[in-house]
């Protein structure tokens, strides 16, 4: 993972700074996408501490070079994760109440046939389709 995401500020011409190492690492540590607030918190635990000065420019320069993507909930508040391509296909449970959002993976068997029946229902509309998004709504264990 760190391989690729070195290769792509290589090929953005942007420097890997330690910051930008600090908000993968957090990142990639977590098991659901993070806002700001939760990703200050958590890099407050590890020795480097993440500025929050900087914090959206990094992400803004994460953003385009193809690192990080921004993830939409049911409330307002802007969250963060790796790319797709990095971080490997997933769901998200999204909690209509709090708005958290949580990772989910789903058995390969069952995704195997999510694509098929998204791709018959994708050709009858002449969409050709590239990969699909699934998000589950509701409640969260705190919220529920
Ligand atoms: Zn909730
Ligand atoms: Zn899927």
């Amino acid at each position: 993972m760190h391989g690729e995401v070195v290769r792509r500020f290589t090929k953005h011409k942007q420097r890997y700074t330690s910051q930008r190492r600090l908000i993968v690492r957090v990142l990639a540590e977590s098991d659901r996408p993070l806002m700001i607030l939760q990703m200050l918190k958590r890099s407050s635990s590890t020795k480097k501490v993440l500025a929050q000065s900087s914090l959206y420019r990094n992400l803004v320069v994460l953003e385009n070079v193809g690192v990080v993507q921004r993830v939409f909930s049911t409330d307002d508040v802007a969250r963060y994760e790796l790319n797709e391509d990095i971080l490997g296909h997933h769901h998200h449970l999204v909690c209509s109440k709090c708005g958290d959002i949580r990772d989910v993976r789903i058995p390969e068997s069952l995704e195997a046939n999510l694509d098929k029946t998204l791709l018959t229902i994708a050709k009858r509309s002449g969409f050709r389709l590239d990969q699909h998004r699934l998000d589950l709504i509701g409640r969260c264990g705190k919220c529920a």
